[in-house]
């Protein structure tokens, strides 16, 4: 079994990995190590970037040893706000620290009438300590809900309803969401790599 540092704080995102990668050990990132910048244009450049920083300080910091680390960039992207938030996600309206508020604030940037297309995309980027890093992704489409709905899953679960449901992916239950969520797909080309790559 491979020992991977997995690069991220999110809690959401923790839960998430460590049922859509069994096969994987992940080692949780310290609360001592630093926050990882990213400043890139695109989730993958923020992806490498995460990835290739946590390894950098692992090699010095790290209290055992890992086969690889594993970052991922996420975020929602709405056909109304020409792909916004997208790699902005995390840092949209920080003034609000409640994704409730958030999420209502979000919805208010719609004009009346506007096409409420949208989709999940989730960039993984793997880097082993020896050899080379790689991406691979995925996305799931849906459209934005008219409120805030469920208690369900993190951060813009409440408005986004996958295509096929008429429910958010704050209200439906996380199996759900683990069988065609962005991540879950990301996942899937993850383990599909892994796998091939051992042959
Ligand atoms: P980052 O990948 O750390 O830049 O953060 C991505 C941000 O996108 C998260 O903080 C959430 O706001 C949002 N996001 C990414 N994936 C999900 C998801 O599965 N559900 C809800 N929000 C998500």
């Amino acid at each position: 079994m491979l020992n991977v540092l997995l690069a991220s704080r999110n809690a959401g995102k923790l839960r998430e990995f460590s049922v859509l990668l069994p096969d994987l050990r992940l080692v949780l990132w310290p609360a001592e190590a630093p926050e990882l910048p990213e400043t890139g244009a695109f989730f993958q450049d923020n992806a490498l970037q995460k990835a290739e920083g946590a390894l950098a300080w692992w090699r010095e910091h790290g209290t055992e040893p890992v086969d690889a680390v594993l970052a991922d960039d996420s975020g929602l992207c709405v056909d109304a706000l020409w792909g916004g938030p997208g790699v902005l996600s995390a840092r949209f309206a920080p003034d609000l620290p409640d994704y409730r508020d958030k999420n209502h604030r979000l919805l208010a940037m719609l004009p009346e009438g506007a096409d409420r297309g949208a989709r999940f995309v989730c960039v993984l980027a793997f880097a082993p300590m020896k050899g080379h890093p790689f991406t691979v992704g995925g996305a799931v489409e849906g459209t934005l809900a008219f409120d805030h709905r469920g208690a369900g899953g993190f951060g813009y679960d409440p408005i986004f309803m996958p295509d096929g449901y008429d429910h958010t992916f704050g209200e439906l239950p996380p199996e759900t969401k683990h069988t065609l969520s962005h991540r879950a797909r990301a996942c899937a080309a993850l383990r599909e790599r892994l796998a091939s790559s051992k042959n």
